[in-house]
């Protein structure tokens, strides 16, 4: 087999020890949090018809336009494997007929691919933790999810490296009128813009503002500002979402140039950016996406929610809180070796996290106990078998005790607790 076959697929990677635990700790932290603010959890497929995601992500977008993972399945159907969370979770809203039942919080998390140019902090498979809330258009709503976002950041200790960037897209008729301000601005210096820019002229001229290109950028600078074009039912929606951060004391910045990359945004778009990671700021980004289940087909429900990008969050944390510590059973010999296996089953049973050292002399088992970081090592001789009894070692100290089978569960966890 040559070296290339037995590399992860470029772009991707295995998630193992300390990184794993890591990701493991953001969704507990996230779920927990969010099981307070009334979300359930749901799961969707790692698949979606691909029409799905054109449909809501929009063809003039990155996503759509480039990064997709799509192919056709061996009965002709075209498939996508999800760059997103938030097509599928309002696909099943309505698959489900969970519109009969609003309002929605739903929590769902998992993997995520998009083909891009693998960099710290930007691989093609990721991992995403995201919230929808469906069936309440109140801008309340828009302020509890910023709330929750940040509440789990802070839980996560990173909240200090974060800033908060908001803005509003408005309602369709603001949008309508901002982007004919856009075309009219950019037309004459077209030819000064990127080729995507250009493309995005003819398309959809509001996602300008979000390239990156320091061509584009230089012409952005000065194209006209969204607020000359907000109508009032938007501009009033805004004021109620940053009075209830305010209210809140949640700290944020106004970013006019916020647009977010997706065609079924409006009102409110946010962004939890960090400058830690290079280019690869954004660490949670989401807003208001009152179009997104009429767009599929389903009944005009208003929805806001975010996606969190769990790989990044997990390059920003050095540790996780630590694992309990085990407690080592060693025997003293092989002709105890049955016992002691014995012993730590019933332990574990008993809920307290055991090693066994399989093999060695006593002190190729105690150094083996040391390596496993254990707290406490259960020594084991046929003296202690034959009086139903066991000593316990505490590494730490060094003091050990002797200790009758029958009460060593709960020495073990008033002594070690
Ligand atoms: P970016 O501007 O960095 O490409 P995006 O706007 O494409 O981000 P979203 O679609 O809003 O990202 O996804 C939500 C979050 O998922 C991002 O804020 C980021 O934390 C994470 N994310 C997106 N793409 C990747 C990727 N390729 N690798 C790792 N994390 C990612
Ligand atoms: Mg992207």
């Amino acid at each position: 087999m040559s070296e290339k076959m037995i590399q992860p697929v470029r772009g991707t990677h295995d998630l193992l020890g300390e990184e794993y635990r890591k990701h493991q700790w953001i969704h507990d932290v996230s779920y927990s949090i969010a099981q307070k603010y009334g979300y359930e959890p749901i799961a969707t497929p790692i698949v979606e018809s691909t029409a799905i995601f054109k449909r809501t992500i929009g063809e003039t977008s990155d996503i759509v336009g480039k990064e997709m993972y799509t192919f056709d399945d061996r009965g002709g159907d075209s498939i996508t494997i999800r760059p997103e969370g938030t097509a599928g979770v309002a696909r099943a809203v309505i698959s489900n007929s969970l519109t009969q039942s609003m309002p929605l919080k739903l929590i769902y998390d998992g993997p995520m691919m998009r083909y891009e140019r693998p960099q710290k902090g930007r691989t093609r498979q990721f991992h995403q933790i995201g919230v929808e809330c469906f069936g309440i258009s109140d801008p309340l709503v828009d302020v509890e999810t910023i709330a929750l976002g940040a509440q789990i950041l802070e839980q996560l200790g990173v909240a200090h490296r974060s800033i908060l960037e908001i803005n509003t897209i408005g309602d369709t008729d603001s949008r309508k009128a901002y982007r004919q301000a856009l075309v009219d601005y950019f037309t004459p210096v077209s030819s000064h813009l990127s080729a995507d820019s250009q493309a995005r002229l003819a398309k959809n001229p509001l996602r300008i503002l979000d390239s990156k290109d320091p061509k584009d950028q230089e012409l952005i600078a000065s194209a006209p500002s969204f607020d000359h074009y907000l109508n009032d039912l938007s501009q009033d929606t805004f004021r109620k979402v940053c009075q209830g951060l305010d209210a809140l004391n949640i700290p944020y910045k106004r970013n006019p140039l916020l647009v977010r990359g997706l065609d079924y945004y409006c009102h409110t778009a946010f962004e939890f950016t960090t400058t830690d990671l290079g280019s690869q700021g954004a660490l949670l980004a989401g807003g208001r996406y009152d179009g997104l289940v009429g767009q599929l087909s389903g009944p005009e429900t208003p929805g806001v929610g975010w996606a969190m990008g769990v790989d990044r969050i997990a390059l920003m944390l050095d540790q996780v809180p630590p694992q309990p510590r085990p407690i080592a059973v060693i025997a003293i010999g092989d002709e105890t070796m049955e016992a002691a296996f014995q012993l730590a089953m019933s332990l574990r049973k008993q809920g307290i996290r055991i090693e066994l050292a399989y093999s060695g002399n006593v002190g190729k088992r105690m150094k083996w106990a040391d390596k496993a970081n254990a707290y406490a090592a259960i020594l084991l001789g046929t003296d202690e078998i034959a009086a139903q009894q066991a000593t316990v070692r505490n590494l730490e100290t060094g003091e050990q005790n002797l200790v009758a089978f029958a009460v060593l569960k709960d020495y073990l966890i008033d002594t070690f607790k």
